[in-house]
Order: structure tokens, then sequence, then C-alpha cells
């Protein structure tokens, strides 16, 4: 299946996925391997095609299913090949995609285009990818990510709001495997306590954690569990025996501002939680070609089961 789908850009993504049927039969494969399964019972024997194609008949409970069930594609307006195009420049545009530009290209509302950017997010949001536990060389960081203060009004800028205060901005915390992926999360507060069980529960014992000087980190180091270097940025310290900094997640942060800033604009502090994972997805799978990619996130599409 990989070479196929590697293709080269748009074109060759359009000349595969050109009709609904396509679309369909690709997702079918997808989903059961040639062998449909009832969403309704479990059985997979005896299913029947209905005339229309895309509905398929149970023997055992008698109930129509489409494979469209129970995913994100269901009970939608949008084509399925209107799904798939959006999902392929949705992954495959660096610093992302908006509604704006969504709805342009598939010629629909920006408020339908909105929807299908939220649900590939939430997609997104629960990919397995982040059920991994990292290990290794690990950057801890956290970074403050929102509305730009320069570009208030000047009664209603909020002091102070530069680095770590929360008044303007949330934080986000991550991280990073050297040389492997990257997991955030969105916090209320900048809380020690939280931050080190984060850290904790998503790292291998007996790796090695670098972050900044920053007092939440203090207590981390601990025989048992982790080395803990502290890179002192305070004394202009960027690293310890070249190895030891927090340089990849800093480069993150800035990936982070860049889309937010370069493709969002500005992001209301209740999504900002979907924004951060869109990116770590992002550069998790910044390794892959679009086509793989893009097959990847359809296959989590299909898997996933969203409430
Ligand atoms: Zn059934």
């Amino acid at each position: 299946m990989e070479n196929k789908y590697n293709f080269k850009g748009f074109i060759s993504f359009l000349k595969i996925f050109k009709d609904e049927q396509t679309c369909r039969e690709f997702l079918e494969h997808l989903r059961w391997g040639g062998k449909p399964v009832c969403v309704n019972c479990g059985n997979s024997e005896k299913i029947y095609r209905l005339k229309s194609e895309r509905t398929l008949k149970c023997s055992k409970c008698d109930r129509n299913f489409r494979v469209t069930n129970g995913t994100v594609f269901h009970s939608t307006h949008i084509s399925l090949q209107n799904w798939f195009i959006a999902i392929y420049l949705f992954s495959s545009n660096k610093n992302g995609l908006s509604s704006c530009q969504l709805a342009k290209h598939l010629e629909i509302t920006q408020p339908n285009a909105w929807y299908v950017l939220d649900r590939i997010r939430n997609v997104m949001d629960k990919s397995k990818q982040f059920d991994e536990i990292l290990e290794g060389i690990i950057e801890a960081d956290e970074s403050y990510i929102g509305g730009k203060n320069k570009n208030r009004h000047w009664d209603k800028k909020f002091k102070y709001s530069q680095g770590r205060s929360v008044v303007d901005k949330k934080p986000v915390f991550g991280i990073l495997q050297r040389n492997g992926m990257v997991k955030v999360w969105t916090l209320d507060k900048l809380d020690g306590v939280e931050m080190k069980t984060i850290i904790r529960t998503n790292v291998v014992k007996k790796s090695i954690v670098c972050t900044d000087e920053y007092r939440v980190y203090r207590g981390l180091k601990n025989k048992k569990r982790f080395k803990h270097y502290v890179i002192d940025h305070s004394k202009s310290q960027h690293k310890i025996d070249e190895f030891y900094h927090t340089n990849n997640i800093e480069n993150f942060w800035n990936f982070i501002k860049r889309a937010v800033t370069g493709t969002y604009h500005k992001v209301d502090k209740i999504y900002l939680n979907k924004y951060a994972k869109e990116a770590a997805y992002r550069y998790n799978t910044r390794k892959m070609s679009d086509g793989i990619r893009f097959i990847e996130l359809l296959k989590e599409c299909v898997q996933t089961k969203l409430k």
C-alpha cells in the first residue's frame, strides 16, 4: 500500500481519490480490510450491499449500516471526497489550515469548514501516538501561548503579560524525547506538583530530564527515577556537555506560535489545547511523506470513536 500512496502532490492525490465511490471503497478497506463487519452486532457473515451501494445490510440483526457509522464522517452533509481533501490539505500544510482557507478550497461555508476541522482536531487529540511513554534524553519546558499584547488597544493591555504571566495567555507544558516525539498539556496554571506528576507518568524511569532553572522543576532529581540537568538560562547557559539542553522543545514552541500567529491569527483559550495537540501531531509525523501522513490520519479518523 505504501508506494501507491506516496504521491507527489495534490494533483496525484485527486487522481487517486477521484470520486465518491473510490473514497468510500478505500474507507471500507481501511476499516474492515475487505470484509465488512456489522456496526450494530459485530457479525461479518452474509453482509449484503443494497442498491444504493453505500448501504450494507446485516443478515443477522437485519439492520442497515454504512462505513461512516460511528466515525467522524457520520451524519454530515459533507461528501466523503471533500472530507478526504480536507484531511489531506490540513495534514500536509506545515502551519495548519484555517477554516476560511478550507471553505474557499471546498466551496463550502466557513462554519461547515470549521466543523470539519474541529472533528479532525478531535481525532488528532485522541491519537494513539500520545499514548507512547518517552525515554532517553527528555526536554521538558513550558510556554505561554495565546493573544498578543502588542496588538491590543492601549486600555486593554495587560500589565506584565510577557514571560510567565498567566493573565493574557495560557500555559502549555511539553515533554520532548530527543530525536523522538513531543507530548503537550494545556494547564490552568503552572503547578510544580502537576508538572512533575506528568513527567513521572509519561517518562520511563532512569531517563535524563533537561529543564531550565524554573523553580517548578525542583525536586525532580531522584536516584531511583531521573537524572535532572538544569540549564540556567538566567546565567546565559544554553547547554551542558553538548547533549543536555532544551533547544528542541524551544523550537517546538516557535513552531506552535508560527501556526497560531500565521494561520490562525489568534487562538481562544478554550481551543488552545486542541491547537497545541494539533501542532504536536504535526511535529510527530514530520518525517512522513504527505501521502503516508494522510493515510495514517484517515485510519485514525475511521477508527476513533467520538462522542
Ligand atoms: Zn448486525
